[in-house]
């Protein structure tokens, strides 16, 4: 199994187990962790060699360790990418990818609905640095086009996006980059390469924060950036001179959670999908968001992109912050935390939590209601979540 010629054709179910294993001379089956920062050397020649980039092979654990390059090769076999970088966390690939490939003077474009901890990091911190980002509305072309400057080297992008569930189109955003010399990046967190492949739709790197269903039961922290070898050229050496490295442990630990995310995530979709049907027929609940719905205004364009439509739903109920509070404080099983992509459901007040910093204007702007909560939808029987929902509004009826 040298190379990796023996994985042409192979299915993501088959990579996803079987993509990035070099054997040790121990022969073993499970992929081996290698906690070590450091490599040895057989001489003074091949030392200087090594360092001098003439001769491959691992000398720091800060630029390579064999778990990580498993992990990496994996996930970009996943993403049908020619390469794969790891990184500590989701924010140190959005991170990584910004500092490697850009640089004073640059302009971003990117979606309003991104995480908020990468608006965060693009205004508070990347201006800091002469890096300038507009944001504007995912599901609007022609404002990602008006927003274009001669400088805009990147268009920046989540879909579905976090908590309203809306599509970008990663195609058109792609031609409409390339159309003006930049680039695509998505952050695929929320789908997996299991449910959508945004390099095959014309991006040019993908992002991830492992943390979430590469990792898919609430572990660890880790993050990933896949694309061309060349692209990643600026962001690898980023990583090896700034530090944000995967540990070899969490590498690990995700690289074992890639073998079952595509039964994972078809799970997910089917316990959202019926969770979904379910909460919209429900008098408590004014609107559902989810794009598996016939009601999800971007259907088609989520159906043409992804394989599923995904593990988190968002709904508003009636009656405002007060009546939501009461629902998620009736709940017994579902899980009050920010996280997402676990096993375990968990349920969020985005309001009051992960969008509070946003001013109320904003928020409704955005269509980000006091009564909105939003689910990512774990692996418990969907029984058991309907029943859990029901103690919601059973504690939301009564003030
Ligand atoms: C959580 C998250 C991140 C950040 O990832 P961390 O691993 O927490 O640093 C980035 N993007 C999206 C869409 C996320 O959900």
């Amino acid at each position: 199994m040298s190379g990796q010629d023996w994985q042409e054709g192979l299915r993501p179910e088959t990579l996803a187990i079987r993509a990035g294993i070099h054997r040790t001379a121990e022969q073993e089956h499970s992929e081996p962790i290698f906690p070590t920062s450091s490599f040895v050397f057989q001489s003074a020649e091949e030392a200087a060699a090594r360092f001098a980039g003439r001769s491959p092979g691992n000398i720091y654990a800060r630029f390579t360790n064999p778990t990580v390059r498993t992990f990496e090769e994996r996930l970009a076999a996943l993403e049908g990418a020619e390469a794969g970088l790891a990184t500590a966390s989701g924010m140190a690939a959005c991170l990584t990818t910004f500092m490697g490939l850009l640089q004073a003077g640059d302009h971003i474009i990117a979606s309003r609905s991104i995480f908020g901890t990468t608006v965060q990091l693009l205004s508070n911190i990347l201006g800091r640095f002469g890096v300038e980002t507009s944001f504007v509305a995912l599901a609007d072309p022609t404002a990602w086009a008006a927003a274009l400057r001669p400088n805009t080297r990147m268009l920046f992008l989540e879909t579905p996006s976090n908590p309203l569930t809306e599509i970008g189109d990663i195609r058109a955003l792609a031609d409409l980059a390339h159309g003006h010399g930049a680039w695509l990046v998505v952050d695929n967190c929320f789908c997996t390469p299991a449910l959508q492949r945004p390099l095959a739709l014309g991006a040019d790197l993908v992002l991830h924060s492992a943390t979430k269903y590469l990792d898919g039961q609430g572990r660890t922290l880790g993050g990933a950036i896949c694309g061309s070898a060349e692209m990643l050229t600026g962001p690898r050496s980023f990583v090896r001179t700034a530090g944000p490295s995967l540990s070899p442990f969490n590498a690990w630990v995700q690289l074992k959670g890639l073998e079952t995310l595509s039964l994972r995530m078809e799970r997910h979709c089917q316990n959202a999908q019926a969770l979904a049907e379910w909460l919209e027929a429900r008098p408590e609940v004014a609107r559902v968001y989810y794009p598996g719905l016939a009601s999800h205004p971007q259907r088609a364009l989520a159906a043409a992109q992804q394989r599923l439509p995904g593990g988190i739903l968002s709904f508003d109920v009636r009656g405002g912050q007060a009546a939501a509070w009461r629902f998620v404080n009736g709940l017994r099983l579902l899980s009050l935390t920010a996280n997402l992509g676990d096993t375990k459901s968990t349920v969020t007040h985005p309001a009051s939590t992960t969008h509070s910093r946003v001013s109320p204007e904003a928020r409704a702007a955005a269509g980000i209601g006091d009564g909105l909560l939003r689910i990512s939808v774990g692996l418990e029987h969907i029984d058991d979540l309907r029943d859990d929902l029901l103690r919601g509004f059973a504690a939301m009826a009564v003030p």
